[in-house]
C-alpha cells in the first residue's frame, strides 16, 4: 500500500519503519527535520507539508503529541487531499471528544477514520509489538486492521470512533493507580519489618497481586528486571502517565463520573513531575513515599 506517516518521533519512527520493513511505500511528513531525516535513511520518501505527503495514498497513520495537533492537521491538511476512500489511523493519545470530532469530519468528506492509541513503548514500537485499541465502524476497522497488524503484535476492536482513546485512557488510569499502590504496599512492608523479597513472594501469588507488582515491580531487585533495576531510565516516563491521567479525568468530568483514585493518582503525578520528574519511569515515584 502507499502510506503517508504524520509524526515520525520516538513512537512514529519506529512504527513507520515498521510498515517500510512490511514491503509498503511510506510518504513521510513531520515539522522536525531531524526526524524527517532519520525517516529518509531508513528508506521513507519525504515531504515539506501533510498535505504533500497525502497526495495518492491508501491510508493516512499518524502519531502526533496531543488532540489540538490532531484535529489540525487532519481538518486543515489531510482531509480533502487523501484520495477518497483512503483510511486515516491516528495512533496518537487524544481526549475521546477529540477523536470522535475529528472522525466524524472525516466520514462525512469520504473517508474511513479509526482511532487506534497503542499500548507498549519505543521499544516495542520499534520491535513492531504493540497493542492497538481501535475505536470506528467496522467498515473503518476493517480497513484499518492489516495496516495495524504490520506494526503490532495485537489488533483489538473497542467498537465506536473514540472507544480506542476511552480504553486507553482507562486502561492507563488503572494501571497508575496499581502502581502507586504496589509501592505504599512494599513501602508499608518495610517498614513494618517484612523482608521486600518475602513480601513479593507471598502478594504476587495472593490477591494483591497486579502488573505492577509482577511484571513492572517498582523496587529495585525484587521481580522480573524493570526500569527500577536501571536507576528508574526507560520504560513510561512520567510525563506521559501524567498526560493520560489529565485526559481520563477531563474525560470523567464530562461524563459525570467520580473516580476518586484516578483524581488522587493524578496529584501525586502532578507533583512527581513538576519535581523534575518528568524523564524519569513512573515507577520511580516510590521514592517519594515516606520511609517510617
Ligand atoms: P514525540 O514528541 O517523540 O513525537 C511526536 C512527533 O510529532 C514529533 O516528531 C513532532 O515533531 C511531530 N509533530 C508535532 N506537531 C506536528 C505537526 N503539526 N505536523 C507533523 N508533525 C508534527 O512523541 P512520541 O513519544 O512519539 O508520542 C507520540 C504519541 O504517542 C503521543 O500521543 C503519546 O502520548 C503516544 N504514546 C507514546 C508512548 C511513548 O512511550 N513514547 C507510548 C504510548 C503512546
Amino acid at each position: 500500500m502507499k502510506i503517508a506517516f504524520i509524526g515520525l518521533g520516538n513512537m512514529g519512527g519506529g512504527m513507520a519503519a515498521n510498515l517500510l520493513k512490511a514491503g509498503h511505500g511510506v510518504r513521510a511528513f513531520d515539522l522536525s527535520e531531524e526526524a524527517l531525516a532519520t525517516a529518509k535513511a531508513n528508506g521513507c520518501e519525504t515531504f515539506t507539508s501533510a498535505s504533500r505527503a497525502c497526495q495518492g495514498v491508501d491510508a493516512v497513520v499518524s502519531m502526533l503529541p496531543n488532540g489540538e495537533v490532531v484535529k489540525s492537521v487532519y481538518t486543515g491538511d489531510v482531509i480533502g487531499e487523501a484520495p477518497e476512500g483512503a483510511v486515516f489511523l491516528d495512533c496518537s493519545t487524544i481526549d475521546v471528544a477529540t477523536a470522535r470530532e475529528v472522525a466524524e469530519v472525516a466520514e462525512a468528506a469520504g473517508y474511513a477514520m479509526v482511532d487506534a492509541p497503542v499500548s507498549g513503548g519505543i521499544a516495542a514500537a520499534v520491535a513492531g509489538t504493540l497493542t492497538f485499541m481501535v475505536g470506528g465502524s467496522e467498515n473503518a476497522f476493517s480497513k484499518a486492521e492489516p495496516v495495524l497488524q504490520d506494526m503490532g503484535k495485537a489488533v483489538i476492536h473497542a467498537g465506536q470512533a473514540g472507544n480506542g482513546q476511552a480504553a486507553k485512557i482507562c486502561n492507563n488510569m488503572l494501571l497508575g493507580t496499581h502502581m502507586v499502590g504496589t509501592c505504599e504496599a512494599f513501602i508499608l512492608a518495610q517498614s513494618l519489618g517484612l523482608d521486600p523479597q518475602l513480601f513479593y513472594d507471598i502478594s504476587s501469588v495472593s490477591s494483591g497481586q497486579c502488573w505492577s507488582m509482577t511484571s513492572y515491580c517498582p523496587l529495585p531487585g525484587v521481580g522480573p528486571k524493570s526500569p527500577a533495576d536501571n536507576d528508574y531510565r526507560g520504560g513510561f516516563a512520567t510525563g506521559l502517565m501524567l498526560k493520560d491521567l489529565k485526559l481520563a479525568m477531563e474525560a470523567a468530568q464530562k461524563a459525570g463520573v467520580d473516580t476518586p483514585m484516578g483524581s488522587r493518582t493524578r496529584e501525586l503525578y502532578e507533583a512527581f513531575d513538576s519535581a523534575g520528574n518528568g524523564g524519569r519511569d513512573f515507577s520511580a515515584i516510590i521514592q517519594t513515599l515516606k520511609q517510617g
